[in-house]
């Protein structure tokens, strides 16, 4: 999978990728994967990036999306594949508004102690069922099921997609109020930060509000959201 294919075969692939992922400055740098699991937008000063995992989910995510569209900027979304076989049309918006796919497992077993053959199919299946609704769609991470990474980050970068991890998470798989997540996100942001929260997975409307609140608060304080860090963009840091 990693070998370098003839330049000839190489080029349309990359073409491809940057008309599909020209999401932001974060793209310049290295589309070769690593092993490291990548957790900061690799910027100075005040930028975050912003994941949201465990969807795509019929309730949640068509109002995020309209909040992410409204609010001007791209996000990463951690699909678990069984929810993209199941609701195609929002992975295919998710991509048509230019956010950035991320591979969450086909249905969030905790893959920590499996083996590289059974990562690999998992994994393969996860993008089989994100590319059944996009084809060709540029699926640039993989995020572990509950940070369990195992012995995934390899067999994630074998297959081309980066290992995605965050500095924050606020905890909103158990909602414990929109103010509550809006405080802990406010206090608990730091500059670089890949910030976790989630879409799916139960009811995440506490989480689309806070996102509503917390970026225009952050904004007007200086802070700019991008995405997270691409390998080789990072050896630019001193
Ligand atoms: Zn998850």
């Amino acid at each position: 999978m990693r070998a370098t294919p003839a330049r000839s075969l190489l080029a349309p692939l990359l073409v491809l990728g940057s008309l599909v992922a020209s999401a932001g400055p974060a793209d310049a740098g290295s589309r070769e994967p690593t092993t490291e699991i990548v957790d900061s937008t690799g910027q100075d000063g005040l930028t975050g990036a912003l994941t949201f995992d465990d969807g795509p989910d019929p309730a949640n995510t068509p109002r995020l999306l309209d909040l992410l569209l409204a609010q001007g900027h791209t996000a990463v979304f951690c699909l678990w594949g069984e929810h993209a076989r199941r609701y195609p049309d929002l992975v295919r918006r998710i991509v048509a508004d230019g956010h950035v796919l991320c591979n969450h497992s086909m249905n969030h077993q905790d893959l920590g102690t499996w083996t590289p053959d059974q990562i690999r199919a998992d994994l393969l299946n996860t993008n089989a069922a994100i590319r059944a609704a996009v084809p060709q769609a540029d699926i640039r991470y993989f995020c572990a099921p509950y940070g369990s990474w195992g012995q995934t980050p390899a067999v994630a970068a074998e297959l081309g997609m980066q290992p995605l991890g965050w500095r924050l998470a606020v905890g909103d798989w158990e909602p414990p109020g929109t103010d509550e997540l809006v405080r802990r996100l406010l206090e608990g942001i730091t500059p670089g930060a890949v910030v976790l929260l989630h879409d799916g997975g139960g009811d995440r409307g506490q989480t689309v509000d806070a996102v509503a609140r917390v970026v225009p608060e952050l904004r007007a304080a200086g802070w700019r959201f991008t995405l997270p860090a691409r390998p080789g963009s990072r050896h630019v840091e001193s």
